[in-house]
């Protein structure tokens, strides 16, 4: 732990649960829990809940769990610790110094070098730009039509042509070469091992922030005609490309109710500089469905305004289906006047392109419009399978009525006939439903790694005994002789199993918080939270009592045999047969554990 306990405790007995999330997803009280739609899947009708009494919250659908800290670190990317100081912040309870291990110590202040070697150079390249020395980058902005504000809001900088500037500045400031390193900020040279040169010279520099505006990154553009045009910083301990967006950390605070996704750095700036702050990039990355994730936070749609060029066109097919299977809607600008959104508001103003946005087509209807490029439709053999094509694509719209509107759509924009594309999706219809089913799912079945699936049977057992435990402890008093914690395999359900034995030593009830706050991973959390939100599926008592004997047989079975393949003397054989007997002869009638009090 980093801080007290207590301190731990108080902090989470200050925000309640129920308020905490409440302020990030729109809760309805049902029964005796919250719902709402779970901010880390994508769904329609809500499986997320959160509940006051057991200070936790528990997704049905995807899993996601955990108390009042895990959501923080899940929702913001915090670590344990900056949830706590977050939450702490919020309570206005004030933490004392952190109380840590010199390890965890060392690693929270090398993280905190690296977010400080970022800073440094970002201001540096910032200051560079304002020097004698930048010219030539500051007129490179200039010619783009950047004003000064701008350039000021995104950090821009410069980096001069001698290959260890920023490398001397930061040696100078006491960082470390293995430091610099690790920011991906500078590069050994291949022929000299040992020797070090910068990253980046000889470029325009965009410092790349994290939604909560520290610069964990750079992409630097080249002055001139060098290779490549554009470079970026590597993945590192606070880079990871998957989960952040150029431009997001301005536009998550938009008004707006969607996000404009560019293609760079460039078309970022001049939409922010036109009054769109909603614009953000991915950072030389093609589009992932966690970008899809983290923009679903925000926003429920996007309108996809790439280059129009051929590249742009392919990129955005790319991303509509990963955008849409994050739930977002997603449109795309027809823009084919100009070749991005940064020439197009230079040659046509700012209004032109709200009208642009307000017209931006649905996505399903820009995928039609390229599949209809691929064939001359004024050759009635092509135009057959154009709408083959057009019938197959409609087929993957789930919903009726969404579908209908799109066949309509498409007939009038495509002069095609209506009831001949009803008969060819009935046809294609019947196909697709039969070539579906068969071969991929029989395989999945039947083809699953036994081992794989019987070692998740007892992690199940596992939990489902827990389960079990934690809620009752009669039945917890009537088996604790037969089942020890070590019986427990999986490494966290194992540490689970201790706590629990310990804690029912004094008191005869446990509360989630009492096991939770033990725990400072995300996927240790989810585990617990799963424990005391799943439901066991047993409708009665005697349901209950199998559950209870069949997972006791198969958790304690599964440990004794483990030990048999271990134990080598005969008395010690002895014994594991015997208490193999007695775990046949073992079952517990709960009516019986009733009666004893
Ligand atoms: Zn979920």
């Amino acid at each position: 732990m980093f801080y007290p306990d207590e301190i731990i405790e108080e902090v989470r007995l200050h925000n309640d649960v129920i308020d905490v999330i409440g302020s990030y997803v729109h809760l309805q009280k049902k029964g005796s829990s919250h719902f709402g739609l779970c901010p880390f899947h994508n769904e329609k009708t809500p499986s997320f809940s959160v509940s006051k009494d057991k200070q936790m919250y528990y997704c049905f659908g995807c899993g996601a769990g955990g108390n009042v800290f895990s959501f923080i670190m899940a929702y913001e990317n915090y670590s344990f610790v900056e949830s706590v100081k977050y939450l702490a912040e919020r309570a206005h309870i004030e933490l004392p110094e952190p109380e840590v291990s010199e390890e965890v110590k060392k690693a929270i202040n090398y993280k905190q070098r690296l977010y400080d070697a970022n800073r440094l150079a970002a201001r540096y390249y910032y200051s560079l730009l304002r020097k004698d020395v930048g010219k030539r980058a500051l007129a490179y902005f200039q010619d783009r039509k950047l004003s000064a504000d701008i350039m000021k809001q995104f950090g821009l900088g410069y980096a001069t042509q001698f290959r260890d500037d920023l490398y001397k500045y930061l040696q100078k400031q006491g960082f470390l070469d293995q430091e610099l390193l690790d920011c991906g900020l500078l590069l050994e040279d291949k022929k000299h091992k040992g020797e070090y040169y910068d990253r980046f010279f000889n470029r325009v520099m965009f410092p790349i922030f994290d939604v909560h505006g520290k610069v964990i990154a750079f992409g630097g553009r080249v002055l001139g005609e060098g290779q490549p045009k554009y470079l970026n910083s590597p993945e590192t301990k606070l880079f990871d490309k998957s989960r952040n967006l150029y431009g997001l950390n301005i536009a998550r605070k938009s008004r707006e109710s969607f996000m404009i996704v560019v293609e760079g750095y460039m078309d970022v700036i001049a939409l922010h500089q036109a009054g769109f702050d909603n614009a953000i990039a991915s950072l030389g990355t093609a589009f992932t469905s966690g970008h899809g994730q983290l923009i679903k936070r925000y926003v429920d749609e996007v309108v996809i305004a790439f280059d129009s060029d051929g590249a742009g066109v392919n990129a955005a097919l790319r991303s509509i289906p990963i955008l849409k299977s994050a739930g977002l809607i997603v449109r795309v600008l027809n823009m084919e006047t100009a070749k991005d959104p940064d020439e197009f508001i230079q040659n046509q103003g700012v209004e032109a392109f709200q009208t642009l946005l307000h017209n931006a087509t649905a996505s399903f209807m820009f995928e039609i419009k390229q599949l209809s490029k691929r064939f001359d439709l004024t050759d009635p053999e092509y135009r057959t399978r154009f709408s083959e094509e057009v019938a197959k694509k409609l087929l993957s719209i789930e919903g009726k009525i969404e579908r209908d509107n799109y066949l309509e759509a498409i007939v009038s924009q495509y002069h095609m006939s209506k009831s001949g594309l009803y008969e060819l999706l009935a046809k294609h219809g019947n196909n697709v439903g039969i070539a579906q089913r068969t071969p991929q799912t029989m395989s999945r079945d039947m083809g699953g790694n036994s081992h794989k699936k019987r070692e998740e049977g007892t992690v199940l057992a596992q939990k489902q005994l827990l389960a079990i435990l934690v809620s009752n402890y009669k039945i917890f008093n009537g088996v604790k002789d037969i089942i020890q914690p070590e019986y427990f395999t999986h490494d966290t359900l194992q540490k689970v199993a201790y706590i629990v034995f310990d804690i029912y030593k004094t008191k005869q009830e446990i509360e989630p918080a009492d096991i939770m706050r033990r725990f400072t991973q995300i996927e240790d959390q989810k585990m617990i939270a799963n424990i005391f939100s799943e439901e066991l599926k047993v409708e009665n008592q005697q349901q209950l009592e199998k559950l209870l004997n069949d997972t006791i047989r198969n958790i304690k079975g599964d440990y004794l045999e483990q030990k048999r393949m271990n134990v080598n003397d005969p008395s010690g054989l002895m014994t594991l047969i015997q208490e193999k007997k007695a775990l046949l002869n073992f079952y517990l009638h709960l009516d019986e554990i009733d009666r004893r009090d």
